[in-house]
């Protein structure tokens, strides 16, 4: 197997070092509520917006899928703060 780079910091993972996988989904969610009231959304109008856009591009607006390899010390560094939330 020929060595890969962390994703993050570049380090260089030999065959056979403990390295990790991090995989990200990201996937609109519904919670099934259509809020008629405050949502003024010309549905006909939507649909023909809908159609104009690739397709490539509407798929990535719903799901987003990420992959990388992180060594060690990155998979700690990532787990700690995975959201990138400021540190108080
Ligand atoms: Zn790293």
């Amino acid at each position: 197997m020929l060595s890969q780079k962390c994703n993050r910091c570049t380090k260089i993972i030999d065959p056979g070092d403990l390295f990790y996988r991090l995989t990200i989904k990201v996937f609109a969610e519904f919670d099934g509520i259509i809020n008629i009231k405050s949502a003024k959304i010309n549905l006909k109008e939507e649909i023909e917006k809908a159609k104009s856009y690739p397709e490539d591009l509407i798929e990535e607006e719903v799901y987003k899928e990420f992959d990388f390899v992180l060594c060690p010390r990155c998979k700690e560094i990532y787990c700690a703060n995975p959201l990138y939330l400021p540190l108080g």
